[in-house]
């Protein structure tokens, strides 16, 4: 069985695309079978993993809509080892037309039941927002990821995206938790940073991964080449951290 987890955080730019695609290159590199899910109409995680979004013939958007099977519509990143189920601006358009369809936001679990055995992992990188989108995705996963800043306003920021979880496991998905929280574009110069990371970890103990992300220049760069870092330069310090939070993440599953 796979297990599948939402990389979510509403708020933006904090750092989602770059663990999704990091993570699931990660896991490749460790023999893991990976889908990852784009979910975001910016189609970030799929240029990202070296996919042309403007090139697809069928997107996540065509499942959402049943008018393809994941299967059909994942695409095989040669460079990245695993699969895209990719996403573009056509996804924009989904939240509109699931209006009033039954059962609008169960769609992704439906469709990924069908590929249950042919993945270790399925990573999905959901929008900045609580959208009907984020809201597949929160009901197809077992848990979420949720990559976080250690800036002063952090722990506010992530009430309403624990409320969310809550009421998604109370009335839609059961076995929703969250997996964690990965302190990301992480400076340890900055003595703030080093005050929320305790905070943090005060909160939330063991929810806290061990793994901590440094801003690192060479995962920033990656995105412009297609590659997630892990795959663009695996020798930079950014990189090093992903793998070891891909072997985090395999030795935790194993605990759970
Ligand atoms: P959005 O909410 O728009 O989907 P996001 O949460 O997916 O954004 P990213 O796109 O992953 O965030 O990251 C935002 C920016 O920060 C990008 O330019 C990315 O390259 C950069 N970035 C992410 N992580 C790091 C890091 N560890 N070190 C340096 N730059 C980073
Ligand atoms: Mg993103």
């Amino acid at each position: 069985m796979a297990n599948i987890f939402c990389i979510a955080n509403q708020k933006g730019g904090v750092g989602k695309t770059t663990t999704t695609v990091n993570l699931a290159a990660g896991l490749a590199s460790i023999g893991q079978r990976v889908l990852m899910v784009d979910l975001d109409p910016q189609g970030n995680a799929t240029m990202g993993s070296g996919i042309d979004k403007r090139e697809m013939k069928l997107s996540v958007y065509d499942v959402l809509l049943e008018s393809a099977t994941v299967a059909e519509a994942a695409l095989w990143s040669a460079t990245c080892r695993y699969h895209v189920l990719g996403a573009n601006r056509e996804l924009a358009g989904a939240e509109v037309e699931l209006v009033d369809v039954e059962r609008r936001e169960k769609r992704l679990k439906q469709a990924l039941v069908a590929v249950d055995g042919q993945y270790d992992f399925v990573l999905i990188d959901c929008p900045p927002s609580l959208s009907m989108l984020t809201l597949n995705g929160l009901c197809s996963a077992h848990g979420v990821i949720v990559p976080m800043q250690c800036e002063y306003f952090a722990l506010e920021g992530l009430t309403d995206l624990v409320n969310t979880i809550k009421q998604v496991h109370a009335n839609l998905n059961p076995d929703l938790q969250i997996i964690g929280l990965l302190r990301v574009m992480f400076d340890p110069r900055v003595t703030l940073q080093l005050q929320v990371s305790d905070q943090l970890k005060a909160h939330f103990g063991d929810k806290v991964f061990d793994a901590v992300i440094p801003r690192n220049v060479r995962l920033a760069e990656a995105p412009s080449f297609g590659l997630p870092g892990v795959v663009f330069d695996p020798s930079a310090k950014g990189s090093q951290a992903f793998v070891a939070f891909a072997a985090e993440m395999v030795q935790r599953i194993g605990r759970m």
